[in-house]
């Protein structure tokens, strides 16, 4: 067998990634846009010893759980890598994903699963998009999304997963770029002007802010706001500046540039302020249902003191400051922890405190300098997907609070830190995904651990 040969090849599996997983000729191969059950002929792409890569040429038979995408560029995007298959199909393969990786890694053997909770409409869920911006093969400027592991850009006129508004709105940028000589800035030279385009949908007050990341100072910045004035929904425009030549997509500064700095949402009562660095959670609908589990497990009574870690703007910690005694956020995020600060003055929440700092160094610095304030009856941790460091792990074990309840957007690193604080006297009781990214192999879990001598 070799690259480019032709092979027919029957879909048995998933891979994390959301790619399918079937055997040809004693290899394993990885297909991406196949489903289970598919029969395809494919070409391969790359070989390794026992396994490889090959690429879908024809559907011969197709699976039941197919669906057709919706977006036309589904396959070249990097983005919707599950949009051949159907929505059922994808919450099985997230709830088995979570599943599999608790067995695996955490070598949990029969753990308390909950039927993971999907969306009723998988699409237009996204509140935020970011665009990079660049060239296609013709020379004319292209806004979408990075192919798969790659920096080349597939143009995307409307992101099925993101709001309708974003189509207009990029497409008055795109002429705004031209007319007023804003070019896309290149990644190999350094030149150019604008880097990303980042769109944000409030969605239960409409409001949507654009920010510009740019290379360079613009060109023409009447012009932009008098088109983008034209759309009402849009409330403000920020420039991040980021002239570093790196990946990175939002440089340190961010200047207000029309209309407001921050937009405004409702969830679940509370309103909250997000300005462009804060990290929100990016589908609200699913958000609201993934924090009442949040606030189920914690179970208060009033009386708790809780510590909600990697707490971002304080979307937790001020649901859980109804309910408990007092509520400490940690956040690393400086911006965000002053929007905490800001909602939870403006919901008239006056028993949360928000700390800025790494949580794996403020929490174990707050157990050995203000004890008492340490003490936690409830841990809430929310980490990004590398999961949680060492030393915080270590001192939550040393706290020893009641119940922790760790919500996770990678299964993986959840099962690694859940076996730690397992192996340190805690007992799994309740594990539940959350569908937060419909069409995308990604999955939100929320946990209870519980004190095993309580
Ligand atoms: N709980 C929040 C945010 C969770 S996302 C919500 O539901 O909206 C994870 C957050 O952790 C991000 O805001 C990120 O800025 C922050 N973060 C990343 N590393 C951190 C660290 N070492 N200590 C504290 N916060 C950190």
């Amino acid at each position: 067998m070799k690259k480019n040969d032709r092979i027919e090849i029957t879909i048995t599996d998933i891979g994390v990634h959301g790619e399918g997983i079937g055997k040809a000729n004693g290899f394993t191969f990885f297909v991406k846009d196949t489903v289970p059950g598919d029969h395809v002929l494919a070409t391969v792409m790359k070989l390794k010893r026992n396994y490889g890569y090959a690429r879908l040429q024809e559907i011969l038979f197709p699976s039941k759980d197919r669906a057709e995408a919706l977006c036309p560029s589904a396959r070249a995007c990097g983005g919707c890598s599950l949009q051949a298959m159907t929505y059922e199909r994808q919450l099985l393969f997230k709830q088995e994903k979570i599943r599999s990786c608790l067995l695996r890694l955490g070598g949990f053997s029969d753990p308390p699963m909950e039927p993971i909770l999907g969306m009723e409409n998988p699409f237009r869920y996204r509140n935020k998009a970011q665009y990079p911006v660049g060239y296609d093969k013709n020379g004319r400027i292209a806004v979408g999304f990075y192919a798969a592991g790659t920096h080349s850009i597939v143009p995307v006129e409307d992101c099925v997963i993101g709001p309708e508004e974003n189509r207009e709105i990029i497409r008055r940028l795109v002429r705004w770029m031209e007319e007023e000589e804003n070019p896309p800035y290149q990644e190999e030279t350094g030149e150019g002007c604008i880097r990303h385009i980042l769109i944000r949908k409030a969605f239960s007050t409409g409001e949507i802010l654009v920010c510009l990341v740019v290379n360079r100072p613009i060109q023409g910045g009447e012009a932009l706001m008098a088109t983008l004035e034209e759309l009402p929904e849009v409330v403000g425009i920020t420039i991040n500046h980021n002239s570093a030549r790196t990946n990175v997509i939002l440089g340190e500064r961010t200047t207000a540039f029309y209309g407001k700095p921050a937009i405004e949402d409702v969830l679940a009562g509370i309103r909250f302020s997000i300005s462009t660095e804060s990290f929100y959670q990016i589908n609200p609908v699913q958000t609201e249902k993934l924090y009442e589990r949040v606030m189920e497990y914690a179970a208060l009574t009033g009386k708790e003191t809780v510590w909600d870690l990697f707490c971002g703007i304080g979307t937790i910690s001020l649901f859980l400051a109804k309910k408990a005694k007092k509520v400490f956020g940690v956040e690393l995020n400086r911006q965000a922890v002053e929007d905490a600060k800001r909602n939870a003055k403006r919901n008239g929440i006056d028993n949360a405190e928000f700390l800025a700092g790494k949580a794996e160094e403020i929490y174990p610095a707050m157990i050995r300098e203000r004890a008492d304030e340490a003490k936690a009856e409830v841990i809430v941790v929310d980490p990004p997907r590398k999961g949680c460091e060492r030393p915080l792990l270590e001192a939550m074990l040393g706290m020893q609070p009641e119940r922790i309840v760790y919500v996770s957007c990678d299964p993986a690193t959840l099962a690694r830190d859940l076996r730690i604080l397992c192996d340190g006297g805690y007992e799994l009781k309740r594990v539940q995904g959350v569908d937060c990214f419909s069409q995308t192999p990604h999955v939100e879990t929320v946990v209870l651990l519980t004190r095993q001598n309580t």
